[in-house]
Formats: C-alpha cells, structure tokens, sequence
C-alpha cells in the first residue's frame, strides 16, 4: 500500500501551496446542485462555467436520482443555497450501452469470480430514465417549488448540453 499514492500526495503538497479556499464556506455559491455520472469525461463544474465553492455535485454510475442522491439534495435545498438542480447523465455512458449481463459478464471476467449475485442498476432508455429522475426531485415533498429543477443530456464527444426536461 505504501507508495501507491505518493504522485497524489506530492501534487496535493502543490496544491496546497497556494490554497486560495481556506476559512471558505461550505454553501452553493451559484445556488446549484449536479447529479451526474462518475463517468471521468465529464468535469461537472466546468461543463456550466462554475468554479469550486459554486456548486454541490453528487455522482454515481449513470447519474441517477437515488436514495442518496435524494438526501444530498434534500440537503442542499435546506441548507446549503440550492436553488437549481440539474440531473445529467450522458451519451456513450456504460450504465445505458449495457446490459445488465453484458456488465456482469465483464466485471466476472475481470474478478474470475461469480458476480451473478450483484446488480448494476443498468439503463434500459436514458431518457425515460431521466424523466422519473428529475421527477423524483421534483416530487419530493422536502424539494419546495421554488427549486428548479432540470433534466439534461451531456454529450461527451461535442461537449453539449441539451435540456430534455
Ligand atoms: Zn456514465
């Protein structure tokens, strides 16, 4: 385990040299909330023009509304200035090209072992996924009306976001 993070450790050393967001609050200084794919192509805060300390971001495979996606955002509305909610998966994503055995047949593949028991919560259609994603916000009865919520599609190849909902 030793030495697998050294470059990291080395390049947060630099990091910190010049560290500008010290005694910084932890709130949502442009009012927004992203929930998005873990997908490495995708850079959340730059995509829309915000910085560190703009924003708060929740990511998973795929981008999904979950449970845990849901308090982070109950969270933020009350808490932490989210105004606006933006739920963004993108196009090429693994969770959406797959099928759930393709996926476990790839991961059995990598472990030698059996993964028939773990699900990977695949996307049959990414855009009726994410009407019931932004509806889920919308409807939760702790997200007022006030905070607008909106579905959107990332194109990872042009760098394009295009509102669905
Ligand atoms: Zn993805």
């Amino acid at each position: 385990m030793s030495g697998a993070f050294d470059d990291l450790l080395a390049a947060n050393r630099r990091f910190a040299e010049n560290f500008a967001l010290s005694g910084f609050d932890g709130v949502a200084h442009a009012g927004v909330a992203i929930v998005t794919c873990m997908d490495s192509r995708i850079d959340p805060l730059r995509l829309v023009g915000l910085e560190p300390g703009d924003a708060k971001i929740f990511r998973n495979p795929g981008g999904r509304v979950t449970d845990a996606a849901l308090e982070a955002l109950v969270l933020g509305v009350h808490l932490l200035n989210v105004e606006r909610v933006l739920v963004v998966p993108h196009t090429r994503c693994a969770m959406a090209t797959n099928t759930e055995e393709e996926l476990r047949a790839r991961v059995a593949e990598s472990t030698g072992t059996d993964v028939s028991w773990h699900r990977f919560h695949v996307i049959d259609d990414q855009v009726a996924a994410l009407g019931e994603d932004v509806r889920r916000v919308r409807t939760h009865p702790l997200v007022p009306d006030r905070v607008a919520v909106g579905g959107f599609l990332y194109d990872v190849d042009t760098g394009l976001l295009t509102q669905h909902l």
